[in-house]
This record gives C-alpha cells, sequence and structure tokens, in this order.
C-alpha cells in the first residue's frame, strides 16, 4: 500500500479511519464498479456527513473527495481496499464451511 509518499503524515491514523468506516458501516456497494461512503467533510468546523462515491477503474480506485483531488489518495478508497480484502476472506470461509453468506 503506497501511503507513505503521498503526503500523508500519519499513515497509521489514516488506515484506522479507513477501518472505522467500515466498522460504523459507512462503506456500501452499490453496483460491482462502485461505493458509496458516508464519510466527513474536515474542512468545515463541525464535520458533517458526506458522501463520496468510489469508482473502480480498471486496478485502480477513484473517488471525488477532496482528498483524492490533492493527494491522488484517501481513507474511502483505502476502506473499500481493505473491504473487498475482507469480503475475499469471508467468502473463501463460507466455502470452505459451505453455510450461508451475509
Ligand atoms: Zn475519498
Amino acid at each position: 500500500m503506497r501511503v507513505t509518499h503521498l503526503g500523508i503524515k500519519h499513515p497509521h491514523t489514516f488506515l484506522r479511519k479507513a477501518l472505522a468506516l467500515i466498522r460504523k458501516h459507512r462503506v456500501a456497494k452499490i453496483s460491482p464498479i462502485l461505493y458509496l461512503v458516508n464519510g466527513y467533510h474536515y474542512s468545515s468546523r463541525s464535520p458533517h456527513p458526506q458522501f463520496y462515491v468510489v469508482e473502480r477503474a480498471g486496478s485502480k480506485l477513484v473517488c471525488n473527495c477532496p482528498g483524492f483531488q490533492r493527494y491522488g489518495f484517501c481513507t474511502h478508497t483505502c476502506a473499500v481496499m481493505i473491504l473487498e480484502s475482507k469480503q475475499m476472506t469471508r467468502l473463501e470461509k463460507a466455502a470452505k464451511e459451505s453455510a450461508g453468506f451475509g
């Protein structure tokens, strides 16, 4: 994961934010290539819910948030990446146990 050389000062905090988005169910898959993320807008004094769209473009993930425009990476794309890998693990587990999924 290319995080440290993209101008993000605290990659650990960054990853924790991404994980928090998943744990709080703020990442929703709305199509095979589109995710809707209920993030927060930090440029204002009082953060308010803000929805961002993460789109899969080939092997890349693209987000429409200001952070992505600036750094080419953000907590939303990071959350989707983690979520996708998590789903893979869950699917593998479900396949082994031959139990219901979800
Ligand atoms: Zn974003």
